[in-house]
């Protein structure tokens, strides 16, 4: 994980980060070399005229606009927000409208895994829906015969009214993809996330065709409002999944999200990695008209748990943005001393919510 710090001539600091498997060293070598120069001297409060700025200025021309380019962008973005809702003394998502979701978002257990039989899956279903989730998601695309008895099992286990998502993470053909869509409407799931890959807009949009049930969900590895524009445009999405801390920032997935709006489709985030990703999306989530289906990585993650104060609870299905002033999350700065990179990946899989 990035942290990226910015900071005022008052003292105030704000929190963001690119979250993604992006390479450490690149993404700090871009954030002095090509984005600082930009960001000395300026006001921080002005977010949308500083996102113009390091976008046409420097990330459209020379940082890379679709993937690390835009995600550091992203990161900056989040702490310019963090840093003026401190400034004012709000919440985030107060700037960004007020709350829409008064008694929390929808979350969804992210994820059951490949390697699990389908009884174990049933198993594992059980115990997030114990853990107050009404959702869950499951990873498919391996094995067709596994990927259906999985659904089924958990389908049989926790009954019909769980949300059940389904995500292949880009890894089948058309007509792999096809044949699964058949099965995921059968057995009632919510979403199929990633079917394709994501330069197979067609695909997608052959897909969506003739989906009857099942909504047709990407955007994980889309980046900026021009990307899931050109999905919109060919009828080939129906809920767009754009994180804050890749796709462009705050500023730039709220032009997602009305993207989404004003074409009657959904705009709900994919979030992982790190707690200042969750929070950053939550705000935008608690701000938004859209129905929340809200990303929770259950996945065991020490950034999630060592890194600030504030913790992620799910309460009859449904999340909470932070309230306090900012993103509303304090960062422990022995905990991230402490912890610096090593050159190595250090996020291990395990049963987070269980220890
Ligand atoms: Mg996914």
């Amino acid at each position: 994980m990035c942290l990226i710090e910015v900071e005022t001539d008052e003292g105030l600091i704000g929190y963001g980060s690119p979250s993604g498997p992006y390479p450490l060293g690149v993404l700090a070598g871009l954030i002095e070399g090509a984005i600082t120069p930009h960001l000395l001297g300026e006001d921080p409060r002005d977010v949308e005229r500083l996102w113009h700025k390091l976008y046409f200025g420097e990330i459209s021309r020379n940082a890379g606009h679709r993937s690390i380019g835009l995600a550091v962008v992203s990161g900056i973005d989040i702490a310019l927000w963090d840093l003026k809702a401190k400034a004012l003394g709000v919440p985030v998502y107060e700037l960004l409208g007020g709350k829409f979701h008064q008694y929390g978002v929808t979350a969804y257990a992210s994820s059951i895994y490949w390697d699990v039989p389908p009884e174990a899956a049933a198993e594992e279903a059980l115990r997030w829906i114990g853990h107050g989730f009404t959702a869950l998601k499951l990873k498919v695309g391996r094995a067709q015969t596994k990927d259906v008895a999985n659904m089924r099992a958990i389908r049989d286990a926790v009954g019909g009214e769980v949300g059940l998502l389904i995500d292949a993470n880009q890894s089948l053909d058309r007509i792999g993809a096809n044949a699964l869509l058949a099965h995921a409407e059968e057995v009632g799931c919510h979403w199929l996330e990633e079917p394709l890959s994501i330069d197979d807009i067609e695909g997608h949009r052959l897909l969506r065709e003739i989906r009857r049930t099942v909504r047709i969900a990407t955007g994980e590895n889309l980046y900026g409002r021009w990307s899931f524009a050109d999905f919109v445009r060919n009828d080939a999405i129906d809920v767009l999944q754009a994180d804050v801390s890749r796709a462009g920032g705050i500023t730039e997935v709220r032009k997602i999200a009305d993207l989404a709006s004003s074409h009657h489709l959904i705009w709900n985030p994919h979030t992982f990695n790190d707690i200042i990703t969750v929070a950053a999306n939550l705000h935008l989530v608690t701000a938004s008209p859209h129905p929340a289906m809200f990303e929770w990585d259950v996945t065991y993650n020490g950034l999630m748990e060592g890194l600030s104060d504030w913790r992620l609870g799910i309460t009859d299905g449904l999340v909470q943005a932070p309230d306090g002033p900012g993103l509303g999350i304090g960062i422990d700065m022995d905990f991230v001393r402490a912890h610096p990179w090593d050159g190595r990946p250090s996020i291990g899989i395990g049963q987070g919510m269980d220890g």
